[in-house]
């Protein structure tokens, strides 16, 4: 097909190809409008230790709900907004809010928050963190910088910069989705995390016969362990997953098991009632059987 680009020139491109920008375009849009119109949420989900099912944090996970999209998962925005410009203004709002929110809960409590490694390859990013941390006041302790791998596929001396500059100001740092990419073992000599996070996919096969992942999770918390590091399985949905990574030694689980990410009303009124502790049950739409 043959688009009048105006100016007199024909511009060939697909149907398809077309299409594809097109779409990319206004998501883009969407997007923007979103930022301005304050369609954008944060939902928070409860970090437990598993010891005393001790609530010790919350993972701020960004909801969209569009007029006319309806609910547009994170899995399809936060790539888009990747690759524009977008990304770093989703993510100014993600920090704000959530250290805003977390001003609300008791002390104790973490907030972790996700980072896209295009946010952090900003040069002004830990400088952009410095001003939410100042504005709000929130401990530096208590924000958790969640990272992926795919941080350090970025210039290595502004990634060293960027860890340094982080660590001056006292935010703790996890590592994310740990397993799925280009795990090297070098990442964890030299970057100062306080934590990983064990990735998902390794829990949904974990209890399944002849599979390595049980081993995997095994493996990866006793390196964490070694490096003094915390860690957190993600994404455990079902008992007998929740038995065997306990089993394992996990100490810290963030999942469907103990709840879904929540609004931030929810979460006051549950403070509210005194809540802390939740047991391992799954929210009230999803209850796994114990078997
Ligand atoms: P992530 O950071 O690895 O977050 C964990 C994802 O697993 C979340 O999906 C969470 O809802 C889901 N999850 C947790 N426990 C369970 C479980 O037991 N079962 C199942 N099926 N899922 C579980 P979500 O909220 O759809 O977010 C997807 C990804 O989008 C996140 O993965 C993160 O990479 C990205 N994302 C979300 N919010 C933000 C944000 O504010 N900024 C950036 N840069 N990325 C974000
Ligand atoms: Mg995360
Ligand atoms: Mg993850
Ligand atoms: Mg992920």
């Amino acid at each position: 097909a043959a688009k009048n680009s105006g100016r007199g020139t024909y511009r060939f491109y697909s149907v398809d190809l077309k299409d594809v920008e097109q779409e990319r375009q206004e998501l883009l849009d969407d997007i923007r409008e979103a930022l301005a119109s304050d369609q954008l949420e944060l939902h928070y989900q409860p970090v437990v230790r598993t010891k005393d099912n001790m609530v010790v944090g919350f993972e701020a996970l960004m909801r969209w709900e569009h007029p006319e999209r309806g609910n547009v998962s994170p899995g399809v925005f936060i790539p888009a907004a990747e690759e524009s410009d977008l990304i770093n203004q989703l993510g100014h709002f993600a920090l704000q809010r959530a250290c805003e929110d977390a001003l609300q809960w008791p002390e104790n409590v973490r907030i972790a928050i996700n980072v896209s490694a295009k946010q952090f390859a900003n040069k002004a990013f830990p400088e952009t963190v410095a001003q939410i941390l100042e504005d709000t006041g929130i401990e530096p302790d208590r924000v958790e910088l969640e990272l992926t791998e795919t941080v350090f596929m970025g210039d290595t001396d502004v990634t060293d910069e960027t860890f340094k500059a982080l660590k001056t100001l006292g935010v703790r740092l996890a590592l994310d989705d740990f397993g799925t990419g280009y795990s090297s073992l070098s990442y964890l000599r030299s970057a100062p995390f306080d934590k990983i996070k064990v990735d998902k996919s390794f829990v949904d096969t974990c209890t399944q016969k002849n599979e390595n992942s049980a081993k995997i999770i095994t493996a990866i918390i006793g390196l964490s362990k070694a490096l003094g590091m915390d860690t957190t399985v993600e994404g455990v949905e079902a008992f007998d997953q929740f038995d065997l990574v306990t089993e394992k030694g996990a100490e810290y689980i963030q999942g469907w098991i103990y709840s879904k990410a929540r609004p931030q009303a929810d979460i006051l009124k549950y403070i509210a009632n005194g809540g802390f502790k939740i047991e391992p049950s799954g929210p009230e739409n999803f209850r796994p059987e114990r078997r």
